[in-house]
C-alpha cells in the first residue's frame, strides 16, 4: 500500500533520501527537517496509511514499542532527559503531511517549552456530559 504522491511512503521506502536513524521492514525512522530540538526523529511506517484512524492493528502496536527505543537512544546518545511523542491526525490538529507519523521530541534540561497547553476548567457536571457524549459513539 503505497501512494504515489505521498512524500512520506517515497521516503519510507527509499525513494528520496532522509537522515534515517532506524529502518525495519515495517518502518523506516528519519529525523525531522523542521526539528523542534536536536534530534528530533519522525516515526514513518512503509504502507500508506492517512492517520491514525486509518492505521492497520499491527502496524500500531508496533509503533509504540519503536518509539520508546528511540526515546531510550536519543537519551543515551544526544543527552536529553525526557522527550516527547506526538502524533496529529487532521488539518485542525496540526497535521501537515497525510502519512500516519508519530514525533519523537528530545527534551534537554533547560530547553525550551514545547508541546504545553493552558489548562482550562470544566465543572464536574459538565465532564461527565462529555464522557457521555463520547462514550456513545465507542
Ligand atoms: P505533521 O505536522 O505532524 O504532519 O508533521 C510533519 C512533519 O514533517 C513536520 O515536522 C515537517 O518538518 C516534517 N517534514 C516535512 N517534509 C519532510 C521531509 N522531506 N523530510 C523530513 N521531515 C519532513
Ligand atoms: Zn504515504
Amino acid at each position: 500500500m503505497k501512494d504515489d504522491n505521498c512524500i512520506f511512503c517515497k521516503i519510507a521506502n527509499g525513494e528520496i533520501p532522509s537522515a534515517t536513524v532506524y529502518e525495519d521492514e515495517d518502518f523506516r525512522v528519519i529525523l525531522d527537517l523542521g526539528p523542534a530540538s536536536k534530534g528530533h526523529c519522525l516515526i514513518l511506517p512503509k504502507h500508506h496509511f492517512a492517520d491514525i484512524c486509518a492505521l492497520d492493528d499491527e502496524i500500531g502496536a508496533k509503533a509504540l514499542p519503536l518509539a520508546a527505543k528511540i526515546g531510550v537512544a536519543m537519551k543515551r546518545s544526544l543527552g536529553c532527559t525526557g522527550f516527547n511523542m506526538v502524533q496529529n491526525n487532521g488539518t485542525s490538529a496540526g497535521q501537515t503531511v497525510f502519512h500516519f507519523h508519530i514525533h519523537v521530541i528530545p527534551r534537554y534540561d533547560g530547553g525550551p517549552d514545547m508541546v504545553s497547553w493552558t489548562p482550562g476548567h470544566m465543572e464536574s457536571e459538565e465532564l461527565a456530559a462529555v464522557a457521555e457524549q463520547i462514550k456513545k459513539e465507542l
